[in-house]
Protein backbone atom coordinates (compact mmCIF):
# COMPACT_ATOMS: atom_id res chain seq x y z
CA UNK A 1 0.00 0.00 0.00
CA UNK A 2 1.56 3.13 -0.96
CA UNK A 3 0.44 6.87 0.46
CA UNK A 4 0.48 10.06 -2.28
CA UNK A 5 2.63 12.68 -0.48
CA UNK A 6 0.15 14.91 -2.11
CA UNK A 7 -3.14 14.28 -2.18
CA UNK A 8 -3.38 11.19 1.01
CA UNK A 9 -4.65 8.88 -2.01
CA UNK A 10 -3.71 5.19 -0.65
CA UNK A 11 -3.39 2.95 -3.55
CA UNK A 12 -1.60 -0.81 -4.67
CA UNK A 13 -0.57 0.86 -7.41
CA UNK A 14 3.00 -0.74 -8.61
CA UNK A 15 3.31 2.65 -10.55
CA UNK A 16 5.61 5.13 -9.49
CA UNK A 17 3.01 7.95 -9.61
CA UNK A 18 -0.29 8.12 -8.07
CA UNK A 19 -3.00 7.03 -9.95
CA UNK A 20 -5.45 9.94 -8.01
CA UNK A 21 -3.18 13.21 -8.93
CA UNK A 22 0.05 12.30 -10.97
CA UNK A 23 2.29 12.64 -8.57
CA UNK A 24 5.43 11.11 -7.89
CA UNK A 25 5.94 8.81 -4.97
CA UNK A 26 9.91 9.07 -4.93
CA UNK A 27 11.82 12.27 -5.30
CA UNK A 28 15.03 10.08 -6.86
CA UNK A 29 12.15 8.46 -9.58
CA UNK A 30 10.91 11.89 -10.18
CA UNK A 31 14.10 13.06 -11.00
CA UNK A 32 15.47 9.89 -13.65
CA UNK A 33 12.03 10.68 -15.01
CA UNK A 34 12.43 14.46 -15.60
CA UNK A 35 16.18 13.85 -17.03
CA UNK A 36 14.50 11.12 -19.66
CA UNK A 37 11.93 13.59 -20.74
CA UNK A 38 14.79 16.22 -21.02
CA UNK A 39 16.75 13.92 -23.45
CA UNK A 40 14.04 12.85 -24.94
CA UNK A 41 13.74 16.54 -26.15
CA UNK A 42 17.03 16.61 -28.24
CA UNK A 43 16.60 13.82 -30.11
CA UNK A 44 16.35 13.67 -33.74
CA UNK A 45 12.77 12.42 -33.85
CA UNK A 46 11.72 15.19 -31.07
CA UNK A 47 13.27 18.13 -33.16
CA UNK A 48 11.74 16.72 -36.59
CA UNK A 49 8.73 16.54 -34.58
CA UNK A 50 8.67 20.56 -33.09
CA UNK A 51 9.63 21.31 -36.88
CA UNK A 52 6.41 19.76 -38.11
CA UNK A 53 4.17 21.02 -35.57
CA UNK A 54 5.34 24.34 -36.04
CA UNK A 55 3.38 27.04 -37.65
CA UNK A 56 6.45 28.69 -39.22
CA UNK A 57 8.45 25.78 -40.37
CA UNK A 58 11.68 27.56 -41.37
CA UNK A 59 11.92 29.79 -38.26
CA UNK A 60 11.60 26.56 -36.87
CA UNK A 61 14.01 24.85 -38.82
CA UNK A 62 16.67 27.84 -37.68
CA UNK A 63 16.14 27.60 -34.15
CA UNK A 64 16.78 24.00 -34.18
CA UNK A 65 20.07 24.21 -36.40
CA UNK A 66 21.11 26.93 -34.60
CA UNK A 67 21.09 24.55 -30.92
CA UNK A 68 22.41 22.00 -32.69
CA UNK A 69 25.55 23.84 -33.71
CA UNK A 70 25.69 25.41 -30.03
CA UNK A 71 25.80 21.84 -28.68
CA UNK A 72 28.51 20.04 -31.12
CA UNK A 73 31.96 20.89 -30.26
CA UNK A 74 34.31 22.33 -33.14
CA UNK A 75 35.47 19.57 -34.30
CA UNK A 76 31.95 17.66 -34.33
CA UNK A 77 30.82 20.44 -36.81
CA UNK A 78 33.84 20.56 -38.90
CA UNK A 79 32.84 16.65 -39.27
CA UNK A 80 29.82 17.40 -40.45
CA UNK A 81 30.39 20.00 -42.73
CA UNK A 82 33.00 17.35 -44.22
CA UNK A 83 30.41 14.49 -44.65
CA UNK A 84 27.67 17.26 -45.96
CA UNK A 85 30.71 18.87 -48.53
CA UNK A 86 31.62 14.63 -49.56
CA UNK A 87 27.47 13.65 -50.05
CA UNK A 88 26.86 16.80 -52.60
CA UNK A 89 29.88 15.45 -54.11
CA UNK A 90 28.89 12.61 -54.35
CA UNK A 91 25.03 13.86 -55.62
CA UNK A 92 26.88 15.99 -58.59
CA UNK A 93 29.54 13.41 -59.91
CA UNK A 94 26.35 11.58 -60.32
ZN1 LIG B 1 -1.88 11.83 -5.22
Amino acid sequence: MKKCPDCGHRSQTTDFRCPECGSYYSKIIELIDQTAEEEARYTWQARWQRVMDADKKWPAIQLELAQIRSELSPQASLALIVVFMFVFALVFAI
